[in-house]
């Protein structure tokens, strides 16, 4: 009698956080019907394997990022690009701010370290990725639909789409109220309440994980496939424009919260697919 074997995958880590790992980890249900060849945080291993599926964490930031990435991805059949590190840099990508960037280079005499290269970089620039999985991290379900491909999984095209909050066009706040404003209405969308959300431009899948418990959505998943090959100024005026229909929040007070540290950290990523020094993602790649 001849035994199936299950697909083996493996998961590189390159320059992240591991939370991209820890979220895969909740999804238990892969555990049965895969084979878990290589991945540092659980398995001990010194090298990639031949696999099926490689997962791809993290942002290529040092000449060891570089080489384990185009080493890994010679062995195996099928490339997946997963989370905001991976897809857009990330938090790595705050390495490429000069001042920190002369930080690490000053202390250069540091012995077996990895080289830091010029700039921090999404693993597309290097190698061709099958499967974009976007996400800060994707969650556990995303994980499975991107492993398994299962056949009734469908992310919204936006996070409104699964929030279920309901927009209200007579109730406009005239001011934002911060990150944390407060008390937190159920079921009234989070931009009636003065919130900055931005669920309306991001692409769904997450099941508005943040938005139906009352916390903004900033945007971790990318852009929506309607923004996703465009620039970052089709987004802005996008999102000014639902601000203006559902609020009277002056449009300066608005565009200087969207363009602030706090929400650059995942809204740069909307500038960010179309190309630039690398081909432009189709939203076919992306899940
Ligand atoms: S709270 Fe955010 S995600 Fe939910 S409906 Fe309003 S804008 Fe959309
Ligand atoms: S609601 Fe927005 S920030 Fe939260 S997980 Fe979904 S896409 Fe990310």
């Amino acid at each position: 009698m001849t035994t199936i074997q299950p697909p083996r995958f493996a998961v590189l880590q390159l320059s992240g956080c591991a939370g991209c790992e820890v979220s895969l980890l909740n999804a238990g249900e892969w555990i049965d019907r895969f084979d878990l060849a290589f991945m540092p945080l659980v398995t001990s291993a010194y090298d990639v394997p031949e696999v099926d599926i490689l997962l791809i964490s993290g942002g290529v930031r040092s000449d060891e990022d570089l080489h384990n990435l185009r080493q890994a991805v010679k062995r195996a059949k099928k490339i997946v690009a997963v989370g905001t590190c991976a897809i857009s840099g990330g938090v790595t990508n705050l390495g490429n701010r000069d001042e920190v960037r002369q930080l690490f280079l000053s202390q250069s005499e540091r012995h077996n370290l990895p080289r830091m290269l010029p700039k921090s970089q999404p693993v597309d620039v290097f190698v061709d990725v099958d499967l974009y999985l976007p996400g800060c991290p994707p969650t556990p379900e995303l994980f499975m639909a991107a492993l398994l491909e299962p056949p009734d999984f469908k992310a919204s095209a936006n996070v409104c789409q699964e929030c279920g909050r309901q927009k209200l066009m007579d109730v406009k706040p005239t001011h934002l109220v911060g990150m944390a404003g407060g008390q937190v209405a159920p079921d009234i969308c989070l931009i009636n309440q003065g919130y900055l959300c931005v669920g309306s431009s991001t692409r769904g899948g997450c099941r508005a994980l943040c938005t139906r418990p009352g916390h903004p959505c900033v945007g971790c998943r990318g852009p929506s496939n309607a923004l996703i090959e465009k620039d970052s100024s089709t987004w802005l005026e996008s999102i000014q424009r639902v601000f203006k229909s559902m609020t009277n929040i002056p449009p300066e007070e608005l565009r200087e919260a969207l363009l602030s540290p706090q929400m650059a950290l995942f809204l740069f990523q909307f500038s960010d697919y179309a190309g630039g020094d690398r081909p432009a993602r189709s939203k076919d790649k992306v899940l």
